[in-house]
């Protein structure tokens, strides 16, 4: 069997996946204090390299590996960029491995649960634990805001977001969505490099935006409004409202949209954006939840004054990336 080199990439269609096993690596921590999955700083024991190690969740294990999983680990495998993640390998603990193949990673839509000769495999196989392997970043963005005293500077904030926007600009034009832009999936080394993470909930688009995704994706605070009102048909748009939202909260020093629930998260967006209409919107009342959550009266938007002590080219910006419209942005 193939086996990959210590350090090296272990992503050839021919070298098996997980050919290696975790005890390669040697935990050091759990990265997050466990309020995440299970995301460890382990050392590669003959590189010394230190790498990130993200176990894999096995939350309904009869059901074999998990399809998310599955996505990421695709997605992950065809993007290489300075500003996304590099995932290095994937490595296994005793028993975990019999059913990963790379046959199981290349078919676009057959489950988890088949092998290659399209058998179901049993779930059983799955015992022990798959992990990804990262290479290793110091921070988040949000562990890094959330430190006493923090308050980035608007060079470092121009910084990260040109990092930012050069990553998503480089998924978008290989037909990636993130669908879960947010602080902690935005890691960060000391030199200041900004890389996107945790692609758990991206997948591939096509461009005409036919397709019928789930508008079930991305974390409340930084989900734009034609999710909330129930597209399934969407694009790009969706995480360039998610950096709108980060941008405002890196000069504002806390989040600007911070709703509960789905309802009150619109009525936000309404009362900073502005409630949409045909004019503005067209076809917006022809979205599938627009009558659910309807406003109830016409609010005018406000970003300009919300914001008025953010420099002037940040707030044009700004007033883009907040775009109701999708297709205007
Ligand atoms: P999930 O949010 O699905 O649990 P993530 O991939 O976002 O998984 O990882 C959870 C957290 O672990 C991140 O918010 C980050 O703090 C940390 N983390 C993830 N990957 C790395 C990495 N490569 N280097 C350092 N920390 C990481
Ligand atoms: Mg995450």
């Amino acid at each position: 069997m193939a086996v990959a080199a210590p350090g090296q990439l272990n992503l050839d269609e021919f070298p098996s996946w997980g050919s290696r096993g975790v005890d390669c690596f040697e935990k050091l921590e759990q990265i997050g204090e466990g309020t995440y999955g299970q995301v460890y700083m382990a050392k590669e024991t003959e590189t010394n390299e230190i790498v990130a190690l993200k176990k894999i969740r096995m939350d309904n294990e009869r059901e074999g590996f998990p399809i998310t999983a599955i996505r990421e680990i695709k997605i992950l495998k065809k993007l290489h960029h300075q500003n996304v993640i590099q995932l290095k390998e994937i490595v296994t603990s005793p028993g975990a491995c019999a059913g990963l193949t790379p046959s199981s990673l290349n078919c676009e839509f057959a489950g988890p649960d088949r092998d290659e000769q399209g058998k179901p495999i049993d779930g059983n196989k799955y015992k022990g634990s798959i992990y990804m392997v990262f290479e290793y970043m110091d921070h988040d963005l949000t562990g890094l805001a959330d430190r006493p005293g923090m308050r980035f500077t608007v060079p470092q904030i121009k910084c990260y977001m040109k990092q930012l926007l050069t990553g998503l600009h480089y998924c978008h034009v290989n037909q990636v969505l993130h669908r879960d832009i947010k602080g902690s999936n935005l890691l960060i080394d000391n030199e200041g490099n900004l890389k996107l993470a945790d692609f758990g909930l991206a997948r591939s688009f096509s461009s005409d935006h036919n397709g019928n995704l789930t508008n079930r994706v991305i974390t409340l605070w930084y989900r734009p409004p034609e999710l909330l009102l129930g597209s399934t048909r969407y694009g790009p748009a969706v995480d360039m409202w998610s950096v709108g939202c980060i941008f405002a909260e890196l000069l504002n020093g806390k989040p600007i949209l911070p709703g509960k629930n789905e309802p009150e998260q619109l009525t936000k967006i309404f009362e900073l954006c502005g409630t949409p209409d045909e004019l503005i919107w067209p076809g917006v009342t022809k979205m599938p939840w627009y009558n659910n959550f309807k406003p109830p009266r016409v609010l005018k938007r406000k970003v300009k004054d919300a914001f008025k002590h953010f420099d002037r080219h940040a707030l044009d910006l700004l007033e883009r990336m907040l775009t109701l419209d999708p297709s205007q942005v």
